[in-house]
């Protein structure tokens, strides 16, 4: 029997028609470089987002073909985002905290043929343009002066293309719309290729109740760059649901965003675990009256917070709720576009003390709709979901990335029955709930025997005198593997090792899990994206 039912391609173009009909008076805000901010509607940011794709086709942009973007979170960097899949091209967001030698590597990898670039991220781009050749580089004046000579000056160009001349070309929904580049932890970085139908898919399922449960009536704030992992996807959900939008510009510091939500409080903000650790250490210190910035922010009550990228310490979930903000942690990576898996409080749980949903919340969550989800022990078979069990995350599904760009498909990233390999280590209780154990890299294997780096992690941020602490293996003789605890110490506190070993046998570890070694250290390196760098730190303290 044959379907009656319409073969219309899912297509980011309809989105985009879509919020230009329905959403007219929307508000996009964006902050400048000089903290100004900038306001548009939603109807100027629709005729805009159809004039960048006009002018992308007098380019004569051919299907597929990528156009670069190295650019902070603002209302141009959200034209891109549907104005080059418009324009049939792929978006390809460049990640500017990466070293310039590694950023002119991509650019080449991923063959990008135009490259729209912020004035104030032009000394960055001067650093690896010897790498890769675009045949257009497209000047955002941010800042607001004149864009130097010889480049294209992005608004002057969108200025002489004609929003009404861009004619939606027919596609399929498996044409690719973006991609990223995961951040190479393990060897050089890889591309995902992002199509209409897989983001569309993935937006549809993470704007659902349970996980963003995002409205139109939201005010989003998106800390995550829009050059990681597409902002986790937040802003094809903004825009498909018409809600407001507040970008940070390049001031991501705690306190220019308690600035920022004080000035547009949102509902719904995400970021990666030490962007908000940074942000309550700011905000407490000014609760003493004697603080400089005593009474300057307000946190925005009832906002709800989607966090992941790296495991969220329960006691960060607590200081947020203290304040009547909601910490939503989300697993998942850049193949997995990247929302897998959240943690929001289940049919069960309705019922269950508040403890408990505090330690659900510290999970990595559950599996969302459409991906399906295994642990594969050692013996390569599937680990029962008894909350104890580990083993590997395996995934599947319509939003998983299959392969990398222009990569053989390896049996190191793929099983051979074409599931991805996370490279995390998971246990799956029975409600689905994961528990994030370690990254396969991370594991520490003392006298044959698993350490958690994240359990340790976690316990030590949970003693009042700790802001950070990161574990990491050191060789050991004996053992093999010992724990080295790096901790940062809040200003104002004290403490030394017997007194965090202290706590940490009060957490229930025992005592060959206890650190070998503590480090005590200003700050904790952070990766590209924000998290905390292992790899530095093992170079560090190699021993
Ligand atoms: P990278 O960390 O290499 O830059 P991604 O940004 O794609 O790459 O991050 C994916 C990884 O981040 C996951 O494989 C996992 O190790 C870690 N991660 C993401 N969310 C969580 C979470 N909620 N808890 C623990 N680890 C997480």
């Amino acid at each position: 029997m044959l379907t009656t039912m319409m073969d219309v391609p899912l297509s980011l173009n309809h989105v985009l028609e879509r919020a230009g009909a329905l959403f007219p008076t929307q508000e996009i805000v964006s902050r400048r470089p000089d903290k100004s901010l900038v306001r548009h509607s939603y109807a100027q940011w629709h005729r805009r987002t159809r004039a960048l794709a006009a002018a992308l086709a007098g380019l004569g942009l051919q299907q597929g073909e990528r156009v670069a973007t190295l650019c902070w979170n603002h209302h141009a960097h959200l034209e891109c985002y549907f104005g080059i899949p418009a324009a049939g091209g792929v978006m390809h967001t460049l990640n500017l905290r990466l070293a310039p030698e590694e950023i002119g590597w991509i650019a080449a990898d991923a063959q990008d043929r135009v490259l729209i670039v912020d004035d104030v991220l032009l000394p960055l781009y001067g650093q690896f343009k010897h790498l890769h050749a675009f045949e257009h580089v497209i000047v955002f004046p941010f800042s607001g002066t004149s864009v130097p000579a010889g480049f294209t000056d992005y608004e002057a160009w969108l200025g002489s293309a004609d929003p009404d001349a861009w004619v939606p070309a027919p596609h399929l929904e498996t044409d690719p719309v973006a991609m990223c580049y995961t951040s190479g932890t393990t060897g050089r970085p890889k591309g995902v290729v992002y199509s209409h139908r897989s983001t569309l898919l993935h937006t549809l399922v993470a704007c659902m109740g349970d996980f963003w449960g995002l409205k139109g009536s939201d005010v989003l704030l998106p800390v995550t760059p829009m050059f990681h992992a597409n902002c986790w996807g937040t802003p094809y959900g903004a825009i498909l649901t018409g809600a407001k939008l507040v970008f940070p510009g390049p001031h991501l510091h705690p306190e220019d965003l308690l600035d920022l939500m004080t000035l547009e409080p949102p509902t719904l903000s995400l970021g990666v675990p030490t962007i908000w650790m940074g942000m309550i250490q700011a905000y407490s210190a000014a609760q003493d009256p004697a603080h400089p910035q005593h009474g300057r922010w307000k946190l925005p009550q009832g906002m709800r917070s989607l966090v992941g990228g790296a495991a969220v310490p329960e006691s960060l979930i607590r200081a947020f709720d203290a304040h009547g903000i909601w910490l939503l942690q989300g697993w998942g990576m850049t193949e997995t576009s990247p929302l897998a898996a959240v943690s929001y409080p289940k049919a069960e749980l309705r019922n269950a003390p508040q403890v408990e949903r505090y330690r659900r919340a510290a999970m990595a969550g559950v599996p969302v709709p459409l991906v399906d989800l295994r642990i594969r022990g050692d013996d390569g078979q599937d680990a029962p979901w008894n909350g104890q069990a580990v083993g590997e995350i395996q995934v599947r599904g319509p939003f998983i990335t299959g392969g990398y760009h222009e990569v053989p498909v390896s049996e190191e990233k793929f099983t051979p029955d074409g599931w991805l390999r996370t490279g995390d280590v998971a246990s799956v209780d029975t409600l689905g709930f994961l528990r994030i154990t370690d990254r396969t890299k991370d594991l520490i294997k003392s006298g044959g025997e698993w350490i958690s780096s994240v359990d340790l992690e976690n316990a030590l941020m949970g003693h009042p005198a700790v802001a950070e602490a990161a574990v990491i293996a050191i060789p050991d003789e004996k053992w093999s593997e010992r724990p080295l605890a790096c901790v940062v110490i809040k200003p104002g506190h004290t403490a030394e090792a017997a007194a965090l070993n202290a706590h940490l046998l009060q957490n229930h570890f025992a005592k060959w899990q206890l650190p070998e070694r503590y480090e005590f250290i200003a700050a904790v390196p952070r990766t590209s994206t924000g998290k905390f760098w292992k790899l530095k730190l093992r170079q560090m303290f190699p021993n």
